[in-house]
């Protein structure tokens, strides 16, 4: 069975909200504000504005620990247990296969987490039934020329029935999962089957992100941390 998806982009100067649930005709790439937060990143470190440019960076990072908040709607108990064993395994397998660079960490308080995580066993968008969906916003909020604040929030939906109402396999909610969490990331969606950021097929999902996929988010995380070691180096010089 085939689920179809649907994106929705919604961006704005430097306050990016963004809403997204799979598809487009692209290879693995980078959320396109994404792309944009690190150019603004370099600009701002070649000029000098060295805090501004750590913020740029933040928000791609969004913090070396990720918090997140997950709870079921509409499920029993048996299949809340499979819906927190597939996010755990999601947030374990993008951890890994980044090296330890980036630690999900659950908490209880909704309020205190950057990440909402909610599995329900239907989830739509724009009245059109979607795998998963979540909807994020980077900010940068400038006092005149300080940076007041620089933070990531993301609400992610994933759903737990298949488009008949039966159980959707465990399996699939992984890919979902891990998916939503490749936005998190930073990665665009993929229209490539066999992609963690493609479409998910649930008689076939994928088990974990492409070696590809993982070294788009990790050049990314990369270039991000060494541009906030540069932007601390040269503030400390000052
Ligand atoms: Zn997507």
């Amino acid at each position: 069975m085939r689920v179809k998806w649907l994106t929705l982009p919604l961006m704005a100067a430097l306050v990016a909200s963004s809403a997204s649930a799979w598809v487009v005709s692209k290879p693995t790439s980078l959320l396109p504000e994404v792309t944009k937060h690190m150019e603004q990143a370099r600009e701002n470190l070649q000029s000098g504005y060295l805090d501004v440019a750590a913020a740029h960076v933040e928000v791609v990072l969004v913090g070396d620990e990720v918090t997140y908040n997950l709870k079921c709607e509409g499920l029993n108990e048996s299949r809340q247990a499979l819906c927190e064993q597939a996010f755990l395994y999601a947030a374990n397998t993008w951890e890994t296969a980044l090296g330890g660079s980036v630690h999900f960490r659950r908490v209880d308080d909704p309020a205190t987490a950057q990440v909402s995580v909610r599995f329900m066993p239907n989830v739509t968008m724009k009245g059109e039934a979607v795998a998963g969906y979540v909807n994020w916003k980077r900010t940068i909020r400038m006092d005149h020329s300080h940076v007041a604040e620089a933070s990531f929030k993301a609400d992610l939906q994933l759903r737990a029935c298949t488009l008949n109402g039966g159980r959707m396999p465990i399996a699939a909610m992984k890919h979902e999962a891990m998916h939503e969490l490749g936005h998190v990331l930073g990665l665009d969606d993929s229209d490539r089957e066999g992609d963690i950021m493609g479409p998910l097929d649930v008689d076939h999902p994928c088990a974990k992100p492409l070696p590809r996929e993982v070294e788009a988010v990790r050049e990314l995380r990369d270039e991000a941390q060494h541009i906030r070691a540069e932007a601390l180096v040269s503030k400390a010089k000052l």
